[in-house]
C-alpha cells in the first residue's frame, strides 16, 4: 500500500510539473484506486474509503446550494470523459464547500487529465486550492449578475447557434432594472413579480426566431442577438427599452451591457460574462444607459473613481468590516493575539481585499477616517469581550503612514482607550515605515511613551530597516510573510531568518512572523526561538464571530 503511494505522488508530481499549493490528489480510473495528499487546509470531505476525491465530494453533501448543480455537471463531464472520452486537458471549477457552522468557503478545483488514445481518461491529478479574497472578488464580478438557475439549456442553445451559423455576428445584451430593490420597496413584492412576468412575456413577443432570450436571476435578462452593424443593436435596443417601460404607469429605468463576440471560440458563457460587466460598468452614469464591453472595462470596475465615488457611502452603510487574523503561540497552540484587517463588503461586488482600496485612500486621505473606524471596531470588541467576562486577547490595528504626518492620531487613540475604559495594553499599533523621515520618528516616541505597544510591521519587505530599528522605539518585529517565505528557501535565509531572530532577542524586541503557511516554517521558526505566528497554517482572517469560536474552542482545550 505504502508502496503505491509513492507511485501515486511521483505520477502526480510528473503531470502537476510545477503547478503549486493547495492539496493535490491523483485518481486512476483504470485501476479505481486513488491517493491524497494531506495537508492542513484538506476540507474533510475531500476523503472516504469508498469513492474518490470527487466523488466523495459530490456525495458527501457539503458542496453548497448554490454551486450544487454546477458540481453535479462538473463531475458528471468527468465520468463522461472516463467512459467514452473527450478533447479537454484540464478541467475547473469554482465552488463553496460548507462549514458546519453554516458558513462556507470558497475553493478552485482544477483537473489535469490523462487519457489515451481514444481521448478517454485513464488518470487525472487534481488540486483543490482555497480561493484568495481577490480571486473570491475577481469571481464575484464575473457571476454575480449570471448565477442562473438553469444554465445548461439556455447555453447550450446559444453554443448550437453560434456554430451552427459560422456566417453570422453575434451580440450578447443583458439588462435590468436600475435599483430594482425600489420597486419591490415601494409597490411590495408581488407587483415586482409581476412586472419581471411581464418584461418575459415582452421579450417573448418583441424577439423574433432568430434571438435568444432568457431571465437568468431575478431581474437580469439576456438576448443573444445576430448583427451586422452597431446601428442595429442600438435600434434593437432602443425598441426593447420603449416596450419594456412604463408597465402600470410605473417608473423605472434599465441598464444595457452588450458584448459583439469577436472569438468564436469563447464559450457562451464568457461572452455572457462580459455583457455582465459591461452592464455593471455602465450604471452610475448619467448620460447612458448602454454600454459595450471592453477588456480595461473589467479592472475599471474597482478603479479609483470607483472606489471613491463609493467610499464614503460604504462607510456610512457599514460595508467595511473588521476581520480578525489569530496570532498564535507555536509551542502551546493557543490564540495569543489578533490583528484587526478590514474588509470591503461591497453591495454589488462582494468581498473586496484591502489591497484594491487601501492603496487609493491613502492617496486621498480618506483611510485616516477608515483607520479610525476600524481601530473603534477593535476597540468596541475588546470591550465587549470583558464586559461578557471571556479571555481577552490584546487587538493589533494597523496605522496608516498617512496617520504620522501629526499628533493627531495619538489623541484619538487615547480617546477610544477612554471611550471604552481599556487597559493600554490591550490595543497593539503596527506601523510600517516607509520613509526614514525625523518627523515620523517623532510620532512612533510619543506614541510610545504615550504606553502603547508599537509593532514593526512588514520588517525585511524592505521598507522596515535595521536601521529604523536603531532609531525608533518598537516593541515588537513583525517579520514579513514575503520575507519568511523567500528566506525559506536556501539555507542563506533561514540562517539571516535565524540571526534576526536571534539578535532582536538580544536587543529585548518581542517577534512575531506572519505569513506562515507551512508546519515546516512554524516548526523552524519555533527552532529559532520565534513563538508567536500568524499566518494561513493556522487560520486566515475571519469574521469576528468565526474568531470567538476558535478562541474559546481553545479555551475548552486549555
Ligand atoms: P499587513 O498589515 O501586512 O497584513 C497582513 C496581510 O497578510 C493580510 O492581508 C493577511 O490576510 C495576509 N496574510 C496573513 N497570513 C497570510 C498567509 O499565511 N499567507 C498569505 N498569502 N497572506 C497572509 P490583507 O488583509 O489583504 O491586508 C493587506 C494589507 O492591507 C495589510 O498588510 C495592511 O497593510 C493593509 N490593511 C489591512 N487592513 C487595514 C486597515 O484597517 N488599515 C490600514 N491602514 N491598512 C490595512
Ligand atoms: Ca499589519
Ligand atoms: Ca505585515
Amino acid at each position: 500500500m505504502r508502496e503505491e503511494n509513492v507511485k501515486s505522488r511521483e505520477r502526480m508530481r510528473e503531470v502537476l510539473n510545477g503547478e503549486s499549493g493547495g492539496v493535490y490528489f491523483y485518481i486512476n480510473f483504470r485501476e479505481g484506486s486513488w491517493y491524497v495528499e494531506k495537508n492542513h487546509i484538506m476540507p474533510e470531505c475531500m476523503e472516504s474509503e469508498t469513492d474518490d476525491p470527487v466523488q466523495a465530494i459530490l456525495k458527501s453533501g457539503r458542496v453548497n446550494a448554490g454551486d450544487h448543480q454546477l458540481f453535479v455537471d462538473f463531475a458528471e463531464k468527468l465520468r463522461l470523459g472516463v467512459e467514452s472520452g473527450i478533447p479537454d486537458e484540464r478541467m475547473k471549477i469554482t465552488f463553496r464547500i460548507n462549514s458546519d457552522d453554516g458558513s462556507s468557503r470558497w475553493y478552485s478545483m482544477r483537473l489535469f487529465l490523462v487519457k489515451d488514445r481514444y481521448l478517454r481518461v485513464t488518470e487525472a491529478v487534481g488540486r483543490l486550492a482555497l480561493m484568495s479574497d481577490r480571486e473570491v472578488m475577481e469571481r464575484n464580478i464575473l457571476y454575480y449578475y449570471s448565477a442562473d438557475q438553469n444554465p445548461t439549456f439556455f447555453v447550450s442553445l446559444i453554443d448550437k447557434c453560434i456554430k451552427e451559423n459560422t456566417d453570422i455576428n453575434y451580440a450578447f445584451i443583458q439588462f435590468d432594472v436600475v435599483k430594482f430593490k425600489l420597486i419591490n420597496d415601494t409597490y411590495g413584492e408581488a407587483v415586482g413579480t409581476e412586472l419581471l412576468h411581464f418584461f418575459q412575456d415582452t421579450l417573448g413577443v418583441y424577439c423574433h426566431e432568430g434571438q435568444l432570450y432568457s431571465r437568468l436571476t431575478a431581474d437580469v435578462f439576456m438576448v443573444v442577438t445576430p448583427y451586422n452593424e452597431v446601428e442595429d443593436i442600438y435600434r434593437f435596443i432602443r425598441g426593447l427599452e420603449k416596450r419594456l417601460s412604463g408597465y402600470n404607469g410605473m417608473k423605472y429605468t434599465f441598464a444595457f451591457g452588450v458584448y459583439l463576440m469577436d472569438d468564436r471560440s469563447l464559450p457562451s458563457r464568457t461572452m455572457g460574462d462580459s455583457a455582465a460587466i459591461a452592464r455593471m460598468a455602465i450604471k452610475g452614469n448619467a448620460l447612458e444607459n448602454i454600454g459595450f464591453f471592453n477588456v480595461s472595462l473589467k479592472s475599471d470596475l474597482i478603479n479609483r473613481k470607483n472606489i471613491e465615488d463609493n467610499m464614503k457611502s460604504a462607510l456610512d452603510n457599514g460595508e467595511f468590516v473588521m476581520y480578525l487574523q489569530p496570532k498564535y503561540s507555536i509551542s502551546a497552540n493557543t490564540i495569543i493575539g489578533a490583528e484587526a484587517l478590514v474588509r470591503w463588503n461591497h453591495h454589488e461586488l462582494g468581498i473586496i481585499p484591502p489591497s484594491e482600496f487601501i492603496p487609493v485612500l491613502e492617496k486621498n486621505g480618506f483611510i485616516i477616517k477608515l483607520d479610525e473606524y476600524i481601530w473603534d471596531c477593535a476597540c468596541r470588541q475588546l470591550r465587549d469581550w470583558i464586559d461578557r467576562g471571556l479571555k481577552v486577547v490584546p487587538i493589533s490595528v494597523n496605522v496608516s503612514r498617512v496617520h504620522l504626518s501629526n499628533t493627531g492620531f495619538i489623541d484619538y487613540l487615547d480617546g477610544l482607550i477612554k471611550k471604552y475604559s481599556l487597559p493600554k495594553n490591550l490595543l497593539e499599533l503596527e506601523i510600517t515605515e516607509t520613509i526614514e523621515n525625523i518627523n515620523v520618528n517623532v510620532m512612533i516616541k510619543k506614541a510610545k511613551s504615550d504606553g502603547f505597544t508599537l509593532l514593526m510591521d512588514d520588517f525585511g519587505s524592505g521598507y522596515s530597516s535595521l536601521n529604523t530599528l536603531k532609531t525608533t522605539p518598537f516593541d515588537v518585529l513583525k517579520i514579513d510573510r514575503a520575507f519568511l517565505s523567500s528566506s525559506m528557501e536556501s539555507d542563506r535565509g533561514q540562517k539571516i531568518i535565524s540571526h534576526t531572530i536571534s539578535m532582536s532577542r538580544d536587543i529585548g524586541l518581542d517577534i512575531i512572523a506572519e505569513g506562515v503557511e507551512t508546519r515546516e516554517q512554524a516548526e523552524f521558526l519555533q527552532y529559532c526561538g520565534c513563538d508567536a505566528a500568524q499566518g494561513f497554517y493556522y487560520s486566515k482572517a475571519v469574521p469576528v464571530e468565526d474568531f470567538e469560536k476558535l478562541l474559546f474552542k481553545h479555551e475548552e482545550l486549555a
